[in-house]
């Protein structure tokens, strides 16, 4: 009988065809709506047409399935200052972002707080979150919110690879 601390890879790791890789579980969710007030005069716009956007969220692991969030919203169009603007979205994830808020929250606190290279960090949240994000992504997602190199953690961590760090905590 194998103990606990029997070594086994991940289940799609050496996939190499991407249809292989286990399906995505989609969750429709709806920023849909006949008015919104205009971001610019407050006018109560109506609704000019819908949309649908795709968001990559955090998998989960006890299927090992990816999560997808397929969000429809209104494009709205004021008649007094003729602006066109989306519904409200800002919850879920940044204009033009294709991840929720909380992939590259995740993301982040795996470079900036636990020093992981972003190789490392890109493969972590694959393994352990089933979400796909290429290290150059993540590696633009800290650069804009400029804490790479800034606090204590960081300065005292800065040399380490995973392994080391590990050791770290251990000791604690
Ligand atoms: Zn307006």
């Amino acid at each position: 009988m194998p103990g606990p601390g029997e070594y086994l890879p991940d289940a799609t790791e050496g996939i190499t065809r991407i249809e292989d890789l286990p399906k995505p579980k989609i969750s429709r969710r709806s920023r849909n709506f006949r008015r919104q007030p205009c971001p610019r005069c407050g006018h109560s716009a109506y609704r000019h047409r819908q949309a649908e956007r795709l968001l990559h969220d955090l998998g989960e692991l006890v299927s090992g399935r990816p999560h997808d969030i397929h969000l429809a919203y209104s494009v709205h169009c004021c008649t007094k200052c003729r602006k066109y603007f989306n519904a409200d979205m800002s919850d879920l994830a940044l204009p033009k972002s294709h991840y929720t808020h909380r992939v590259v929250g995740l993301a982040v606190r795996l470079v900036v707080e636990d020093g992981l290279p972003y190789q490392a960090a890109s493969w972590h949240l694959w393994r352990d979150h089933r979400v796909f994000v290429p290290f150059a992504t993540l590696q633009n997602w800290v650069e804009a919110g400029g804490k790479k190199g800034r606090g204590p953690h960081r300065r005292r961590l800065s040399r380490l690879g995973p392994r080391q760090v590990l050791r770290l905590h251990r000791r604690r």
